[in-house]
């Protein structure tokens, strides 16, 4: 049986640092670029939340978005929103990247929704980046 998807949108402003610690000052400057500036800088991040619609005998393939919204509201939204990311515990030892960010985000979410549906978290972090990810829980903590 075809199944849609539904994908909502939710944002948060957050401040953060690309540094690490196994780097010198000198090669974080070179990898990192202005994203490593001892002061931080922001962004205005975009979450592009994408669940499968509930089984349509049940609902009539309606998703219930106010739980949804109420899930990425508490797992996410106020966990990061006018945060220091680097202050958060998951990145104490791991740079907060777009990539460690999304891999984050999945994470938090995945396990508070119904098994399956989650199908996939994106992550705009400015004009010209974007992050994806769908897979297996616990990724950032094997990377870091
Ligand atoms: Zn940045």
């Amino acid at each position: 049986m075809a199944q849609a998807s539904v994908t909502r949108r939710y944002r948060f402003c957050a401040a953060h640092r690309l540094h690490t610690d196994h780097l010198s000052p000198k090669d974080n400057q070179t990898v990192f670029g202005k994203c490593n500036n001892p002061n931080g800088h922001g962004h205005n991040y975009v979450v592009l939340v994408t669940v499968k619609s509930e089984d349509p005998t049940a609902t009539g393939g309606r998703m219930d978005l106010d739980r949804l919204d109420r899930t990425v509201g508490q797992q996410v939204i106020t966990r990061f929103d006018h945060r220091d990311l680097n202050q958060d515990p998951e990145f104490a030892h791991c740079t907060t990247t777009g990539e460690n960010l999304v891999l984050l985000i999945w994470d938090l979410l995945v396990q508070s929704l119904p098994a399956g549906q989650l199908e996939k978290v994106g992550l705009i972090e400015t004009r010209d980046n974007y992050f994806e990810y769908a897979g297996a829980v616990g990724m950032l903590n094997d990377k870091c």
